[in-house]
């Protein structure tokens, strides 16, 4: 017999937490699934940063409450104590092969701002969990840690949802289980959407790098492979410490030799990573589709990554898993008291008009188009050496390629002179995304089941 819950969530990922602790505190019946035997373990590569400190992100503030120990967003008005240590990104910079800069803000001049001028912070995501899963057994949610959930069925007034050998029956379910969504699948949410290709991802947690700034996220772009290949810095907040990702659009670019040029092959970057000792390894491979466009059906609510292109970020992540725990409780009230429902439509509505219309996903991929486009070495060393200014300071994927935007206005003029046949290429930026990735694409063929 399926126990009976208000609401079953799967997933404890950030947006699955937020969405437990949301529902909770509403006074809601809620169990919380997830596979993984302890929820506080990370077992899966992520910067560990919260984006866009410095901007709005998803029609939010998010901010760092250094004296309370607590993150937070002041638009949405929830927040959750934090007990770890943080470090503050002062600026984000990305070096082209040959190591020309296109620098998102300078440190020198962010640090003098402090907390305001960072453009992210790094956390311990391993002590979010933990303060996120207190927060959301004080709230009277049940947790089933060690649940594979693998079948869903919708029913006119209820949902069974069932793995591992057990069996949930909830008025609704937020499925909050990631980019690999079984429950987008098996629900019928991944039709019409437009797989572009994987990011595969595999890094290091690693001490002992000569980095230009420690306290800055840093990437780079290799052509050494038969696709690009990137890697991604990012400051911890662990003295001399920091997370090193290697990554790629598709398994063309063996992640290895990504790697390998970069720590062993680059006279450029090479020096960063003379002395470096690698303290922990982690992986990740995940679907990069276009984003679901109607996240609510047969009373199953998309939060957080499972309905996303590829990541809304934790911190876009936090505040969908928020605010679709509110909508089911607001929901669940609705059904008692007996007035016309909208909790759920008005998620649905914010979800449109913030993540789909606001932060395009094309302009989310853009951010790895650009070697996909300029398709040699030499062209990205040559774009890179006309930078002459700084970027605005930013850790946004969305507002950087504003960014990008407006600073190739300004540099036309000077390509068209130098370099003519450049422009071409860079024009290819206005096709449509399957078109600039359609090499990724291909280079994903057969596809492989992600987990
Ligand atoms: C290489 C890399 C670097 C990143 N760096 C950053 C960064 O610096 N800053 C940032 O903001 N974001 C970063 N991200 C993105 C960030 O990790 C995600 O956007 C965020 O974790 C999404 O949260 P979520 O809760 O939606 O999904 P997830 O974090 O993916 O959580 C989903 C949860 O569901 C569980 N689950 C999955 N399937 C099932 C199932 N069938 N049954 C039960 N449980 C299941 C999983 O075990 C997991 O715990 C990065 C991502 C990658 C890949």
């Amino acid at each position: 017999m399926a126990k009976k819950y208000d609401l079953v969530i799967v997933g404890a990922g950030p947006s699955g937490l937020l969405a437990a602790k949301a529902a909770g505190l509403a006074g809601l019946s809620v169990v919380l699934l997830e596979r993984k035997s302890d929820i506080t373990r990370l077992d899966r590569m992520c910067g560990q940063t919260l984006v866009s400190v410095n901007d709005y992100y998803f029609d939010d503030l998010v901010y760092y409450n250094r004296q309370g120990k607590s993150i937070g967003f002041i638009k949405n008005g929830f927040s959750f104590a934090y007990d770890g240590p943080v470090q503050g990104c002062n600026a984000w910079h990305i070096y082209s092969p040959c190591g020309n800069r296109m620098p998102f803000g300078l440190p020198e001049e962010t640090r003098k701002q402090g907390d305001s001028g960072m453009v992210g912070l790094a956390y311990d995501k391993e002590i979010l969990f933990r303060c996120l899963l207190e927060e959301v057994q004080d709230a009277g949610v049940e947790v089933c840690s060690g649940i594979d959930v693998s079948g869903v069925e919708s029913m006119k007034d209820r949902v069974k949802v069932s793995g591992s050998g057990k069996a949930f029956e909830g008025s609704y379910l937020i499925a909050a289980d990631g980019t690999n969504s079984r429950i987008a699948r098996v629900c019928g949410f991944n039709e019409g959407r437009t797989f572009y290709s994987y990011l595969l991802c595999r890094g290091s947690h690693m001490r002992k790098l000569d980095l230009p700034d420690p306290d800055i996220l840093l990437s780079g772009i290799t052509y050494r492979t038969p696709a690009p290949g990137f890697m991604f810095i990012f400051p911890r907040p662990y003295e001399g410490e920091c997370s090193v990702a290697f990554l790629a659009l598709d398994p063309r670019a063996d992640l290895e030799k990504v790697e390998r040029f970069f720590t062993h092959e680059s006279p450029f970057f090479l020096p960063w990573f003379k002395n470096a000792e690698s303290t922990r390894q982690l992986a990740s491979a995940q679907y990069i589709y276009s984003p679901v466009k109607e996240p609510y059906k047969g009373r199953v609510l998309l939060a957080g990554d499972t309905g996303a292109c590829q990541e809304l970020e934790n911190t876009g992540a936090m505040i969908s898993g928020w605010k679709a725990g509110s909508a089911i409780a607001a929901a669940v009230r609705e059904d008692r008291i007996g007035i016309a429902s909208r909790g759920i439509a008005d998620y649905v509505q914010w979800w449109k008009a913030t993540y789909i219309e606001k932060c395009p996903h094309e302009a989310y991929l853009m951010n790895f188009a650009l070697p996909y486009v300029l398709d040699t070495e030499e062209d990205l060393n040559y774009l890179f050496s006309l930078i002459k200014e700084p970027l605005p300071p930013c850790w946004n994927p969305y507002a950087a390629i504003g960014h990008i935007g407006q600073l190739m206005q300004g540099l036309i003029p000077t390509i068209q002179e130098e370099r003519p046949a450049m422009l071409q290429k860079l024009a290819k930026m206005s096709q449509p995304m399957s078109q600039v990735l359609a090499e990724a694409t291909r280079g994903c063929a057969p596809r492989m089941e992600l987990k």
